[in-house]
This record gives structure tokens, C-alpha cells and sequence, in this order.
């Protein structure tokens, strides 16, 4: 689904991102981790576009999105982008939160695109608050309309971005359980957490960044449970 190669992102004389080479296939769950720094949020920005690379590029289903001829709405409507903030509409409700993009992006009638809406708000078990605005619901409803949101627009992608990071501690579960699931169902998924039981539980291949680069890559228990590098070590043992 995603190949990216040779990425390279710099900020002004700064290289963030120095050569990332990924392959995520469909179905495929990958966490990401690393410390604070690393460039994995920039990694996740590039794949997305909200970041342009220095160099390299990203092929998502087979087309590169950092050529100019690419439709980049076109693609980013293949991708749900999930971040710590949820960012939904304050005064749409969550269901209107869950519409607006269907029947504006993807030209869906009103009566589908509340259907659709509607489903999904009941696959993140919040199928009775569609008529609530954000601010009626908690910090770990909001990121599960957040959730429904993407879902909504039917992506071959799910990106996440420390979707728990902002939430309090009780109402981290719940979140994570919505995630679980659709990994159960097979989404494609692209998930940069510091939850590293979600990641040894969940993830079909972890991804240990530092300093920019792709540090170790592999399956969960051996990333996690017997890391190679010492920096992995390292990190690991601050915290777990
Ligand atoms: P965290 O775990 O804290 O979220 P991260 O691994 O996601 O960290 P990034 O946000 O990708 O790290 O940032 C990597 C580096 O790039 C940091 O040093 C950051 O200051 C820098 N950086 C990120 N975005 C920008 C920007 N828009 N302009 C300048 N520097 C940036
Ligand atoms: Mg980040």
C-alpha cells in the first residue's frame, strides 16, 4: 500500500528525517516508536503530504505523491489521518463531524453520507451521541468521533499520531480497544504510539526511529522483548 523510499526532510539546515526506507502492505499494522525528536510525526506527515520531502519519495498504492502532476486531495482523501488532538468541528455535531468531509470530498448525497456516518460512530461504540457536539463529549469519545470521522471516508489508510497522548489516563482504553478492533478487521495501519502494550499486542511490525533514521525494524516481541541496538535498549528502558 505504502512504499516510501530514501526519505530525507530537512527544516532549514536541519535534517529531520534522514533517509527512511518502508514498506507497509495492505493489512499490515506498524507502530512506530522512538524518543521525542526523532522525526516520527514528520515520517508521519511526509506519508500524507502535510509535509513536503527534501528528497525521496512515497508511493501509495503505486503512485508517487511527491510528483507535482499527483492529485494530492485526491489522495489524501484515500488516507485517514487520526492526531493527539482531535481537531473536530466545535459546532457540528459528531454525526455532521462525520458527513462534512464525505459529501464535500467525495461528493456523497446527505441521506448516504449520514448512513455511513452513522455506522461508524456505532463500530467506535458511539452510535447513540451523534447528536452531541464535541464539547458534551469526553477527551476519549471526541478521538473515537475522530476515528469515525476517517473511517467515514472509506481510507485505505489509517494514520495515527499519538491518538492517546492528550487523553487521561482512564479513557486511554478505550480508544486503543477501537483501534484494536479495526487492526482485528484488517486496516491498513500506520500508528506512531508510546503505548507499547498496544504496540507489542497489536502492531505486525514495529519500528524503532532515532536521530532520523530507521534505528530497527521487526516483529513486535523482538523489537520490544529483545531489541538488537543498544539505543532501542536504551529507549525501552525509559519507558517501559
Ligand atoms: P515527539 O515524540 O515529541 O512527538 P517526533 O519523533 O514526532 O517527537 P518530530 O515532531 O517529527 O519528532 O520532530 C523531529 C524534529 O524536527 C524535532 O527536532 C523538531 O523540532 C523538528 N521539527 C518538526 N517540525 C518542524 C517544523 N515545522 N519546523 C522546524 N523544525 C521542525
Ligand atoms: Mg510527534
Amino acid at each position: 500500500v505504502v512504499v516510501v523510499r530514501d526519505l530525507h526532510k530537512s527544516f532549514g539546515d536541519v535534517e529531520v528525517l534522514k533517509g527512511i526506507d518502508l514498506t507497509i502492505r495492505r493489512g499490515e499494522v506498524v507502530c512506530v516508536i522512538g524518543p521525542s525528536g526523532s522525526g516520527k510525526s514528520t515520517l508521519l506527515r511526509c506519508v500524507n503530504l502535510l509535509e513536503e520531502p527534501t528528497r525521496g519519495s512515497v508511493l501509495i498504492e503505486g503512485e508517487d505523491i511527491t510528483d507535482p502532476d499527483c492529485d494530492i486531495d485526491e489522495v489524501r482523501s484515500r488516507l485517514g489521518m487520526v492526531f493527539q488532538q482531535f481537531n473536530l468541528f466545535p459546532h457540528l455535531t459528531a454525526l455532521q463531524n462525520c458527513v462534512l468531509a464525505q459529501t464535500n470530498v467525495l461528493r456523497r448525497g446527505k441521506a448516504e453520507a449520514e448512513k455511513v456516518a452513522q455506522h461508524n460512530l456505532e463500530r467506535v461504540g458511539l452510535g447513540g451521541r451523534g447528536d452531541a457536539h464535541p464539547a458534551q463529549l469526553s477527551g476519549g469519545q471526541q478521538q473515537r468521533v475522530a476515528i469515525a470521522r476517517a473511517l467515514s471516508m472509506n481510507p485505505d489508510l489509517m494514520l495515527f499520531d499519538e491518538p492517546t497522548s492528550a487523553l487521561d489516563p482512564e479513557l486511554v482504553g478505550d480508544v486503543l480497544s477501537v483501534m484494536r478492533l479495526l487492526a482485528k478487521e484488517g486496516m491498513t495501519m500506520m500508528v506512531v504510539t508510546h503505548e507499547m502494550a498496544f504496540a507489542r499486542d497489536v502492531a505486525d511490525r514495529v519500528i524503532f526511529m532515532d536521530g532520523g533514521v530507521i534505528v530497527e525494524e521487526g516483529e513486535p516481541s523482538r523489537v520490544i522483548g529483545a531489541p538488537e541496538h543498544e539505543r532501542t535498549r536504551a529507549f525501552l528502558q525509559r519507558v517501559l
